[in-house]
């Protein structure tokens, strides 16, 4: 059962994604940028800062209630979800674990307040589901490192302030170890944003091509062990997926309410559509899909929260968080792509066009069967456990 906190955190997210975000979503899509000023306004809110703890001027808000307001911001607009996430998990969830305490210090009030928006380059041109493939090089040099190499598809990557950046720093090193977390300023000396991607969905999310030609950092900017970012990279996502399930659900609950409206408005052969079984059978199995869905997600929330609380990262026994987590970004990612689809059907003609929300919707439930690892790749992490699980009782 929610809590009154996610209750009322809820309403507001929602009163504001309605008021501020819904709105603008059409014209932000066609012009492939966000207001400027929206990520100002869901931070004084402190949506930007949900899961930062009080000390550092953060929500600190539980998770379950966290993936609630993040629901709701999506249902507005997934691409501002996208941005919101990003900052809240990867980003300030990586320095939240394993950043110094200078490192909180600096960084954290500023994201909490959303002066300074964050970024996270793991991905490159060769290196995606393999993401330990990574060829970006961190050289030490007297008093830091210097970062040459290329990313890929880095959200926020245009206008963020600080890029969480994953080179190697052991030349010799392949796969997860000797692999660093960097935290870079954006206005670092050599910095250089490339191409920015022309995206099926989220269009107005900026997906850009980050070049780092010998980008130097001082040693103060390395996150923990210098060889064990990849290992922190792989923690950051779980809570990363979970978010990107809370994303989908937005989008999936959007075209749900859009697409039930139009069913019960929409007439034909001297009735709504509504009355006819096809439609009906499509509104279940929408509003089946979704509930299942924000089941799932919720609990894989709320036995990460208990981790968290735990001061540990990984659980024991299957399925794990890890595998939750991808449980819950497969199913909802799926559900939403599903529903979404549903809803252009509903729609009829009206559905393939542009002026009506459906097919921005299917546009966007793309994105969560791919980013944060594909649904293919969260397949095999639940396998993978599974699998040992009952090797493990096999006593093999
Ligand atoms: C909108 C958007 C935003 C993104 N934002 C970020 C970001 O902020 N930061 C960042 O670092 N990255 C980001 N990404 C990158 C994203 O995480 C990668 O696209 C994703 O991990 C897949 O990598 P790839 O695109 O190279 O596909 P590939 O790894 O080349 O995969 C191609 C196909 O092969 C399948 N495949 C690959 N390996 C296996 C396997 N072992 N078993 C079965 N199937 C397999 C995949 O599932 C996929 O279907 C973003 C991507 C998008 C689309």
């Amino acid at each position: 059962m929610a809590t009154q906190e996610q209750l009322e955190v809820r309403a507001l997210a929602r009163e504001f994604a309605k008021g501020e975000i819904r709105p603008q979503a059409e014209a932000w899509d066609a012009e492939r940028a966000l207001d400027p000023t929206i990520l100002a306004k869901v931070a004084e809110l402190g949506f930007m800062g949900m899961l930062i703890p009080e000390r550092y001027q953060g929500l600190d808000l539980d998770l379950v209630t966290y993936l609630t307001a993040l629901e709701e911001i999506s249902w507005g607009d997934a691409s501002v979800a996208l941005s919101v996430a990003i900052q809240n998990g990867p980003v300030a969830g990586l320095l939240l674990r394993r950043g110094a305490e200078e490192q909180r210090e600096r960084w954290l009030p500023e994201l909490a307040a959303g002066e300074v928006l964050g970024a996270f380059a793991l991905s490159e041109p060769e290196a995606g589901s393999d993401a330990s493939s990574l060829e970006t090089r961190a050289e030490s040099v007297q008093g830091g490192w210097r970062l040459s190499g290329t990313k890929r598809w880095v959200t926020n990557g245009d206008r963020a302030d600080l890029v969480v950046v994953f080179a190697r720093t052991r030349p010799d090193s392949q796969g997860a170890d000797g692999v660093g977390a960097f935290l870079v300023d954006r206005g670092a000396d050599g910095y250089r944003v490339g191409r920015r991607e022309r995206t099926l969905g989220l269009r107005a999310s900026e997906t850009v091509e980050v070049h780092l030609d010998g980008v130097r950092v001082p040693d103060e900017a390395v996150v923990g062990d210098p060889t064990r970012g990849f290992q922190y990279a792989m923690e950051s996502v779980i809570l990363g997926r979970i978010g990107v399930a809370a994303q989908a659900l937005g989008i999936a609950q959007a075209a749900y309410e859009h697409a039930a409206e139009y069913a019960v408005e929409r007439e034909q052969f001297g009735r709504a559509i509504a009355d006819f079984g096809a439609i009906r059978e499509k509104v279940a199995g929408m509003a089946t899909r979704i509930h299942g869905a924000r089941a799932l997600t919720h609990q894989a929330g709320g036995e990460l929260q208990r981790l968290r609380e735990e001061g540990r990262v990984r659980g024991n026994g299957f399925p794990s968080p890890n595998a939750l987590a991808a449980m819950a970004k497969l199913t909802a990612s799926e559900a939403a792509m599903w529903v979404a689809d549903e809803a252009v059907q509903i729609f009829g003609g009206y559905g393939y066009m542009r002026d009506y929300p459906a097919e921005k919707l299917m546009r966007d439930a793309k994105g969560p069967e791919i980013y944060e690892g594909t649904n293919e790749i969260m397949r095999h992490v639940i396998a993978r456990e599974a699998i040992r699980e009952v090797k493990e009782a096999r006593g093999g």
